[in-house]
């Protein structure tokens, strides 16, 4: 392999670790505890900086629900009074969101709450995951118009790890592949597995 293709790959295989561990850290929480989700193995997922949230996500995937999820990373959400993500009209006045903004979800499943108790100042949007079927229209139009906070994940406990992602196979952005769900970015204890081989 000449070195241009080695860097190549190299930088792949960050870039898989990189999302792997993200997704690590968004659904660990709601692993089970009792081992439901090995510590250490391949998955499928979703590459944030390709997927344009076109949709097939909700209908591609073999389980029903979809295993695929939408979540919204609050490191980069700006916490606007007016979400492009939440309602579809930017215009309205913050008084009539609750009353009169027409959600951007179809299923009313990205829950907006005040942070500080008015009608303007801090929101904090989340996504209600048992609303929430994978269509990825408020993914498409933070990423669009906001700050792409809001991402599509696969739940690595909701999906079955088929051997070929029916997803996968149908993604026009090629935007899903496996990648590595260690117990955290460090390998560690992979590391440790080795080291205690030798
Ligand atoms: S099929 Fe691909 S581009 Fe479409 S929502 Fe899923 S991951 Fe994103
Ligand atoms: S718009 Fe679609 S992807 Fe976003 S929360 Fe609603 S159902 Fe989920
Ligand atoms: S591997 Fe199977 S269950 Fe998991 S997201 Fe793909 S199609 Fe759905």
């Amino acid at each position: 392999m000449d070195r241009r293709k080695f860097l190549v790959n190299l930088g792949r295989g960050a870039c898989a670790i990189v999302i792997g561990g993200v997704t690590y850290r968004v659904v660990k929480n709601q692993l089970n505890p009792q081992g439901a989700g090995p510590k250490t193995r391949f998955v499928w997922a979703i590459d944030p900086h390709k997927c344009n949230g076109c949709g097939i996500c909700e209908v591609a995937c073999v389980r029903t629900p979809s295993a695929v999820k939408a979540v919204n990373d609050q490191k980069k959400c700006s916490f606007c009074v007016v979400c492009y993500g939440h309602i579809s009209d930017k215009q309205i006045a913050s008084d009539k969101i609750i009353s009169d903004g027409k959600r951007v979800c179809p299923h009313d499943a990205v829950v907006r709450e005040s942070y500080s108790g008015t009608v303007d100042g801090t929101f904090i949007y989340t996504i209600d995951d048992k609303k929430c079927t994978g269509c990825g229209k408020c993914v498409k139009n933070c990423t669009e118009k906001g700050t792409q906070s809001m991402f599509l994940i696969i739940r690595p406990d909701l999906c079955i790890a088929c051997n070929s992602c029916n997803i996968a196979a149908k993604c026009p952005q090629n935007a899903i592949d496996r990648v590595w769900f260690g117990p955290e970015d460090d390998f560690k204890g992979e590391y440790e597995l080795e080291y205690e081989q030798n």
